[in-house]
Formats: C-alpha cells, sequence, structure tokens
C-alpha cells in the first residue's frame, strides 16, 4: 500500500505512543479528579490522537465529535471554515478540551475556539498532535499541549490524509511530492 509514496518516516510508531503518554499524563495532572471535562476531536484528522489520547488520561471524561474544514482537498488552505457536524453535547460550564491532529496556520482553531466560547463553557484547553509555527497566520491561538512541533513540511498518517486515504497508517509520514503533484 505504502510502495513508493514515503518520502521520509518523521514520527515512528514507537515515538508517537510515549509522547502521547506523557501528554495523557500531564492532562491527567491538570485537572482535578472532580472536573467535567468534553474532549472534543476536530474530525476526521483527529480520531487516532483522540483514541489513543483519551486511554492515557486517568479522569472521566466524555468523548464528543465536531467536523469542519478549511481545507477542500488539496495541501493548502482556503481559510474557508466549514461546520459539517456540530457536537452531541451541551458545555455550558464544562471543561473542553479541544483535541486536534495539527495545528497549521491556527485558522481552524481560531474558528472552533470562537465558536465555542459563545456556549459558555468553563474552561477551553487545546492539545494537538503536531504543530507547525512556521505557517501560523493566527499569532493569538494559545496552544496548551503540544505533542511534537514539525517543519513546514505536508505530512501524513496517523488519522492525517491525503485525499482522504492513508489515515490508517500507524506513523507519520512525508509523502514523496510526486504523490501530490501528480
Ligand atoms: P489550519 O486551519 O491550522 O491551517 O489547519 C487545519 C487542518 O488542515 C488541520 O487540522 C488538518 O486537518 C489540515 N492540515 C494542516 N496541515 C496538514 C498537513 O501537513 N497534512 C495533512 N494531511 N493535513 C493538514
Ligand atoms: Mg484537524
Ligand atoms: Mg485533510
Amino acid at each position: 500500500m505504502l510502495d513508493g509514496i514515503i518520502e521520509e518516516i518523521l514520527i515512528k510508531e514507537e515515538e508517537l505512543e510515549e509522547r502521547i503518554a506523557q501528554l495523557g499524563e500531564k492532562i491527567t495532572n491538570y485537572y482535578n479528579q472532580d472536573d467535567e471535562i468534553v474532549m472534543v476531536c476536530i474530525l476526521r484528522g483527529g480520531v487516532m490522537f483522540m483514541a489513543d489520547l483519551a486511554r492515557q488520561i486517568k479522569l472521566p471524561v466524555i468523548l464528543d465529535f465536531m467536523d469542519v474544514t478549511s481545507y477542500e482537498g488539496g495541501t493548502t488552505t482556503t481559510g474557508n471554515v466549514r461546520i459539517i457536524k456540530d457536537l452531541e453535547e451541551s458545555i455550558g460550564d464544562k471543561h473542553v478540551l479541544i483535541v486536534e491532529d495539527i495545528i497549521d496556520t491556527g485558522l481552524t482553531l481560531k474558528h472552533v475556539i470562537n465558536m465555542l466560547k459563545t456556549r459558555n463553557p468553563k474552561s477551553i484547553k487545546v492539545c494537538t498532535l503536531l504543530d507547525k509555527p512556521e505557517r501560523r497566520t493566527e499569532k493569538h491561538v494559545e496552544i496548551d499541549w503540544n505533542g511534537f512541533e514539525i517543519p513546514n513540511k505536508f505530512v501524513v498518517g496517523y488519522g492525517l490524509d491525503y485525499e482522504e486515504m492513508y489515515r490508517n497508517v500507524p506513523f507519520i509520514f512525508v509523502p514523496k511530492p510526486e504523490v501530490y503533484e501528480g
């Protein structure tokens, strides 16, 4: 399935596992035992991370999902953020933990935070697996926990897709340019 597609493996399966265990511990220690926490996974890229991170957080949490998009396929942002699926839970007076695959420009996160704030949660925190700081246009979005800072490269695997493919690859890789340059 991956023959001739991988340029470089950026983060191995074991590295993901180890780092996510650390993040889970930090997050567990940050909240109080009796806090009501709603983990909000941003679909679809965040699913693998959500599933693994949630199991490393030793607190009672509710798992919910929201689908927004700023990408209409391809590898660069259009700046349009659209809600495709809203949360099922009401988050009023609860602690919200947004779980993202990657923060790139920060536009998606900015829009999600602004929207969730209007519902009056007790707090909003952000945990992202990957951060590409070089690409940030939204300087004011704050990330509370980050798995890995990565260079400005298009990455795929562990939830992240190229045209909806390769989300099930258990590590993060940079595809060969010819994969997305046709
Ligand atoms: P942002 O709004 O911060 O620019 O990025 C929004 C979304 O674009 C991310 O949550 C992710 O789904 C997608 N994205 C950004 N960079 C990459 C990348 O390198 N690879 C993939 N597959 N998706 C990306
Ligand atoms: Mg995402
Ligand atoms: Mg995508």
